[in-house]
């Protein structure tokens, strides 16, 4: 960009004495650079400074001009920092070519006028279609004397847009990332020792979680097409907080542990995103498709039509956080595994906090006690290791944990004096009360590891 042209730029906008003042400042500074000993002094001709505080708002006043051209005529163009997009939309593909061109053409006209340049480098051409397209067969765009070739994806302001709009390379390029953090973070875990769990399940919430959350708001609504690889991420998070068995089910850690399914969690960040940006951007494309097939707008829009919605932001946001935690008791509830987990835990989520706040190794029996994925009898003779299936204490009905804390005759007598009284409340079990029952000797042994 010349000096020229921000001046005349800043000239539309500001008082003539501070024009001139930043002129002759964009005019006359040198920078000098000292190698060695040696000492060299030039002046600068382009450019504004790198991180001074006026010069995006020199940038934006350029930038702007090429923003009011595309005012009129079929393309609409978006612009973010030195960033631009153009969008073109019609039935016929022939047609939209043209007018491409045709906006390239003036885009370029622009650059000449500022002393700018566009890198064909950098201009990616999408078609965004679900109609089977020969891309191949297309007559090409031309930008300085160079075609530009058709890609089958875009990255836009970070996101990965595909020519079909299914975010499908998007959603499994975040998998990927998410998963190299958390194997990065599982090195400094062990079986027994590593970061408290309340520490790891911060990590998962607030370090990789917002990874894959950016941008949700325009993929969310896809994210349940996607569930099964977003669940691997939420689980390897889940099993960094304590060593449980391996069959462990996520269902059921998500539950006693507080993190929403990713793809709920997905989703609610996106309406609450929604909710936040709601009026201010009127410009708006909603993918492509009719019906139920429309984009984020239709998607995100159904869903704030079932939140009640007041004056208090407050409130509104909880209200959204309401719907979605609603959201997750209904699949919890209709869930047909996890049995033992549901009879303890009726409401997800609800112990979140107070199992976060155990330590590693108290954590680990508790999970094992309410999931029963552990090593009692009955589990184990399901997981075809042990052929003993009954209880140990009296004999009678399979030795799984709610037999034990609630049923079992032998832990009631006076032989087990410790484990008398203790008698699990359910739906939510008291935590301190099940970290009690699971410390008694003999059923903190049954749960754990036997010699084999
Ligand atoms: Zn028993």
């Amino acid at each position: 960009m010349s000096i020229q042209a921000s001046g005349e730029c800043v000239q539309n906008a500001c008082p003539p004495h501070l024009v001139r003042w930043y002129a002759y400042y964009l005019h006359f500074r040198s920078v000098t650079v000292e190698i060695k000993g040696i000492s060299i002094t030039r002046s600068l001709t382009r450019g504004t400074p790198q991180g001074g505080i006026l010069s995006p708002l020199v940038w934006n006043l350029v930038f702007d001009d090429l923003l009011d051209r595309f005012n009129t005529g079929p393309a609409h163009i978006k612009g973010f920092a030195d960033d631009a997009a153009i969008v073109l939309r019609g039935p016929d593909i022939y047609t939209l070519i043209e007018w491409g061109q045709e906006a390239i053409s003036k885009a370029l006209n622009f650059g000449h006028e500022n002393d700018l340049e566009f890198g064909a480098d950098k201009t990616e051409v999408v078609v965004f279609t679900r109609k089977r397209l020969n891309i191949l067969g297309l007559p090409c765009l031309h930008m300085a004397n160079r075609d530009l070739s058709y890609s089958d994806t875009v990255k836009y302001l970070g996101v990965l847009l595909d020519s079909k709009l299914t975010f499908g390379p998007y959603i499994r390029e975040k998998v990927k990332k998410a998963t190299r953090l958390l194997y990065c973070f599982k090195t400094s875990v062990g079986q027994l020792w590593g970061p408290s769990p309340y520490l790891t399940r911060w990590v998962l919430t607030g370090i990789v979680l917002p990874k894959i959350t950016y941008g949700a708001m325009v993929w969310a609504g896809k994210a349940s097409n996607y569930k099964k690889h977003l669940d691997r991420v939420q689980r390897l998070g889940l099993l960094a907080m304590a060593h449980i068995r391996r069959s462990t089910p996520t269902a059921g850690l998500e539950a006693i542990l507080g993190v929403m399914p990713l793809d709920l969690h997905t989703q609610c960040v996106a309406v609450r995103v929604a909710y936040r940006i709601w009026g201010q951007n009127r410009d708006r494309w909603d993918g492509i498709g009719c019906g139920r097939l429309r984009g984020h707008l239709f998607w995100s829009n159904q869903l704030m039509e079932q939140v009640d919605m007041g004056d208090c932001v407050n409130s509104n946001k909880k209200a959204i956080q309401d719907l979605f935690h609603k959201k997750w008791r209904e699949c919890w509830k209709h869930l047909n595994t996890c049995r033992q987990t549901k009879y303890w835990i009726d409401d997800p989520g609800s112990l979140g906090d107070a199992m976060a706040r155990l330590d590693r190794l108290t954590l680990r029996t508790v999970l094992q006690a309410l999931t029963c994925h552990n090593y009692l009898n009955y589990h184990h003779h399901i997981a075809g290791n042990f052929s003993e299936q009954n209880c140990r204490f009296c004999g009678e009905g399979h030795e799984e944990f709610i037999h034990l804390a609630c049923e079992c005759p032998a832990l009631a007598t006076e032989c087990l004096g410790s484990v008398q009284g203790l008698r699990l409340s359910r739906n939510p079990p008291d935590v301190y009360g099940l970290v009690r029952f699971t410390k008694v000797n003999c059923i903190g042994k049954a749960l754990e590891r036997r010699a084999e």
